[in-house]
């Protein structure tokens, strides 16, 4: 995979025109306040929160899409030309796109991208960490199914604007400021849904380990079958502990990830008779006009489907 993705970077770069794929961007403040930020996602939710905060004032280009987990992922050519020519790239950071050797960094430094343009979005998050089935610890890069979350990664996204973009200033921290008004209203919901929710019952088991920042905010136990879905999924001794965990634990209902193979799960149900009873979604947004189609829908999903599930 790594080397189809450096030959195709290699032959594309070359098809480009030399200045956007040797010389970079040019870094620092942007001379022209009327053409749009030309702004790079490296997955869906990133998307969503940059085209919010951002409005007409960028324009965005994603690059994992949709239904493609954000941990590898292989550029199309027009994602290539898309971060030669950005003049910010946002990611997520803490390892969701593979860390300083990943698909993410590896594109920026091919198509000639400086530091200066490029944004880690989740870095002021505080990072939770996971043990893979190697015994090897690592980041979480889940962090934004918290709002908590979400509040510190808008605010970045909105600081990155104004300093690249500092004549439309008043329209980023405007339009920042109504969104972190929506996301602590959403933080408010959790607490208040999660509070209906007997303290025994507040057990949230799903394949990824991807809920741990929520889990740790609004004091939910967690299940779960692999750590990271870079890792070896639902093997025997996974589902194994999994058993073993739900029959020590009150579990009303199993959840699964809109984006994983839902049969590891299933096996687990079979084994405990506990049912898959709610469907979360985890790295990534919904499909416009279906289900959890922005972050705050994302937001609302999960916790309706928790609070579904858990409480009575
Ligand atoms: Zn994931």
């Amino acid at each position: 995979m790594r080397q189809t993705l450096k030959a195709m970077l290699i032959t594309t770069c070359a098809l480009l025109m030399l200045s956007a794929c040797g010389a970079g961007a040019a870094s620092g403040e942007r001379r022209d306040a009327q053409t749009p930020l030309k702004v790079v996602t490296s997955f869906s939710l990133l998307s969503d929160m940059a085209t919010v905060i951002g409005g007409s004032d960028v324009d965005v280009h994603n690059l994992v899409p949709v239904g493609v987990h954000p941990h590898d992922y292989e550029p199309r050519p027009a994602d290539i030309r898309a971060a030669a020519d950005a003049d910010l790239l946002l990611y997520n950071g803490l390892n969701l796109e593979g860390g300083e050797h990943g698909w993410f960094i590896k594109l920026t430094k091919v198509v000639g991208q400086g530091k200066s343009n490029l944004v880690e979005v989740a870095s002021e998050v505080k990072p939770l960490h996971i043990t893979d089935s190697k015994g090897r610890t690592e980041v979480n890069p889940h962090a934004f199914p918290d709002p908590n979350a979400g509040i510190v990664m808008a605010t970045t996204i909105r600081d990155a604007f104004i300093q690249k973009d500092p004549h439309n200033a008043d329209e980023y921290e405007a339009r920042a400021a109504d969104y972190i008004t929506k996301l602590k209203a959403m933080d408010e919901k959790y607490s208040a849904l999660i509070a209906e929710i007997p303290p025994s019952q507040r057990v949230l088991v799903t394949s990824e380990r991807a809920f741990q920042y929520l889990a740790k905010t609004y004091g939910l136990k967690e299940g779960f079958l692999w750590s990271v879905d870079t890792d070896e999924t639902g093997t025997p001794e996974q589902i194994k502990s999994l058993v073993t965990f739900i029959e020590e634990n009150d579990v009303p209902g199993l959840f699964v990830e809109s984006n994983v193979d839902r049969r590891p799960m299933q096996t687990v149900a079979t084994e405990t008779g506990v049912e898959i009873d709610g469907v979360l979604m985890s790295d990534e947004i919904g499909k416009p006009g279906k289900m959890g189609d922005s972050y705050l829908e994302y937001l609302d999903h999960n916790i309706t489907t928790i609070h579904r599930v858990l409480a009575p």
